[in-house]
């Protein structure tokens, strides 16, 4: 099971990892938009962490929605409002919760992105964060089926997220600034679709290493 200090220790684990990941993130957003992809994921992630420090969540489900609200709040992006809504209806999922079943997690992440897809109205191969997750929590929904364990179902979710992530790459953005670029946003992988496929590797880091 995961625990409510276990969720916590993700979010910190994202702030360490968009930060370090800060300018791969910008130098790719630079190619095929404005450059401020990893500005927007460090400036929102170092802001839910100090707030959940400075304010302790009950449950898992507030945690979540602690997230979600700073992102919103203090990302001026497009990736503030999809990620914001992700956390959001995630927390949605587990109101009163302390821990979480691996079937749990996955309805948790399907639910995140299903208001990605819902807000952002983007599809499969329009090059957005949409195309690293849907493959991923597909593939997790999928090993849930053969009662496999947090660390086999994140494993398959990270390795089609990491798929799903390369395969932006010739693709022709539809959605997002990138989509002003028309052709010129082939050759070039999304860094929504990267920021998507370290959220999971990050998952699968902190939770799926016993
Ligand atoms: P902005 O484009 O406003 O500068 P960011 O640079 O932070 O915001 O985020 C850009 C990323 O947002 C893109 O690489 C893409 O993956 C994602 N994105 C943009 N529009 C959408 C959308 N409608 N649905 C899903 N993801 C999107
Ligand atoms: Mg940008």
């Amino acid at each position: 099971m995961i625990h409510k200090e276990d969720v916590l220790a993700w979010i910190n684990a994202l702030q360490k990892i968009y930060n370090d990941n800060k300018e791969y993130l910008t130098d790719l957003d630079s190619a095929i938009g404005d450059a401020d992809h990893g500005i927007n994921m460090d400036r929102g992630f170092t802001t839910a962490k100090a707030e959940l420090a400075k304010n302790p969540p009950q449950d898992i489900s507030a945690a979540l929605k602690t997230v979600g609200m700073a992102l919103i709040r203090t990302v001026g992006g497009a990736s503030g409002p999809l990620y914001g809504t992700f956390f959001l209806r995630a927390s949605d999922t587990c109101i009163g919760k302390i821990d979480l079943q691996v079937s749990d997690l996955v309805a948790l992440f399907e639910a995140g992105l299903a208001g990605i897809v819902q807000r952002g109205k983007a599809q499969l191969g329009d090059k957005t964060i949409v195309d690293a997750l849907t493959p991923a929590i597909n593939a997790m929904k999928q090993s849930l089926q053969g009662e496999a364990d947090f660390k086999q179902i994140l494993q398959q979710g990270v390795a089609a997220a990491k798929k799903g992530m390369e395969g932006t790459l010739p693709m022709q953005a539809k959605k997002g600034r990138a989509s002003y670029l028309g052709e010129r946003s082939i050759g070039h992988q999304d860094p929504g679709a990267t920021s998507a496929y370290l959220l999971l590797k990050t998952a699968f880091d902190v939770w799926g290493k016993g």
